[in-house]
């Protein structure tokens, strides 16, 4: 079998042929393999501007595709482009199928080391198939604009709007995913974290999709809360249960931290390495933990454990079924924890006591979108965003996101490398 018969299997196009292929070098004197392509006689190019076919004006120098290497050889594919006197648009360059635009990446090669950006770093990737980080990026990038102009998202009716910190300093990003019909994906991200950014994501989606949403799932930023309340009208707001946890832990951790270096300075250091005690899950402590908890639970004058069994209090909440008992235990838990003299504690206790409403609209909706899915996504995209990849700025951040949550349809090849 031929070289050339492979390539027509996996790269074919009407109009066009492969020539023999050989053995050349690139500019470091590796050898790789090089095939030239020439227009099929009698064929029209196609003008890159409209998309119709137009005679042959002239033609331009020798242009070089990067194509899917084979067997440790990289391949590269030679071609005149055409200048096409289009009819309507005058001379233009024609547009060829296996690459994108200027790009001189084919598009089976993008597909190809995008594929593998899935699973390895970038650097990685540029790396083993000695195309360099760029072109790795390029060719992601790629696969995501494409997919970005072709995704649909009018069946989106739950969303959740989330902030994430982002690199050095005090840097967020804005992002919105979605909750419902068992697809987890993210489906806008901007720079920023104040109510601009979001109505610059909600423009984008345009008015009848904001109409549209049923569900929005949020945490306690202000500026979140004033936008959703003005634009999506249809929406019943909700405050998850990740938020909230994640709110009391917080407090939790901060009655530790201020008790643990009151004690040092006395220099006791009862709650040394006590921080994930405090904060996991009983279940899911390890065994040194357990008896670091037993340790210290009969010592009630600890700040930090009083601050434990109201956290563990707080749990029943969530257990309840119907909103009404819901509701009186809620109250009934602020009441006791504003009693409680610890001040991390009292402030979320006025936070449930602004957002009560919010927080109830949780038992309503539990049943239309499931709740760990804020927090899976929330994960997700911190794990992404504090991957050292090489992420030089927010552009690049972005495109990983997509890339790798953003669910996105692929271009279709008539072979999968
Ligand atoms: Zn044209």
């Amino acid at each position: 079998m031929q070289l050339k018969t492979l390539l027509n299997r996996v790269e074919k196009h009407k109009g066009f042929v492969f020539e023999m292929p050989c053995f050349g070098a690139d500019e470091a004197g590796r050898e790789r393999i090089e095939v030239r392509v020439r227009p099929r006689a009698r064929s029209k190019g196609v003008c890159s501007c409209c998309g119709g076919p137009g005679s042959t004006y002239d033609h331009l120098p020798e242009r070089r595709f990067d194509y899917v290497p084979l067997w440790g050889f990289a391949v590269v594919l030679w071609y005149r482009m055409r200048r096409i006197d289009c009819k309507d648009c005058g001379v233009k360059a024609e547009c060829v199928p296996w690459a994108a635009g200027k790009s001189p990446v084919t598009r089976s090669l993008a597909l190809f080391l995008a594929d593998w950006a899935k699973v390895l770093s970038w650097q990685e990737v540029g790396r083993r198939f000695d195309v360099g980080w760029h072109r790795v990026f390029e060719s992601v990038r790629y696969v995501v604009e494409w997919g970005l102009a072709q995704r649909d998202l009018s069946d989106v009716r739950a969303i959740g709007i989330d902030e994430v910190h982002f690199g050095k300093g005090q840097k967020y990003l804005t992002v919105v995913y979605q909750l419902c019909g068992g697809v987890r994906r993210l489906l806008f991200v901007t720079k920023r974290h104040d109510s601009a950014a979001l109505d610059a994501i909600l423009d984008e989606a345009g008015e009848d999709w904001c109409l549209g949403i049923t569900h929005v799932c949020t945490d306690m930023w202000r500026a979140y809360r004033k936008v959703v309340r003005k634009r999506l009208l249809n929406a019943m707001h909700i405050l998850d249960r990740f938020h909230i946890v994640k709110l009391l832990n917080d407090a939790v951790d901060q009655v530790r931290r201020q008790e643990a270096a009151r004690l040092r300075k006395l220099g006791v250091d009862l709650l040394k390495g006590m921080k994930y005690v405090f904060l996991k899950r009983p279940e899911n402590l390890t065994e040194n933990q357990q008896a670091a908890l037993k340790g210290v639970m009969n010592k009630r004058w600890l700040a930090s454990v009083r601050a434990w069994l109201w956290k563990q209090k707080f749990q029943l909440f969530w257990e309840y079924t119907s909103p009404y008992w819901a509701r009186r235990y809620l109250r009934q838990w602020c009441k006791g924890a504003m009693r409680s003299r610890l001040v991390p504690l009292k402030r979320f206790v006025t936070t449930m006591r602004r957002h009560e409403d919010l927080i109830m609209n949780w038992f309503e909706a539990r049943k239309t979108y499931s709740s760990g899915a804020v927090e899976g996504m929330n994960r997700k995209i911190n794990l992404i965003t504090r991957k050292a990849y090489g992420y030089r700025s927010y552009d690049v951040l972005k495109i990983a996101l997509f890339h790798a949550l953003g669910h996105l349809p692929e271009p279709e090849l008539t072979h999968r490398f």
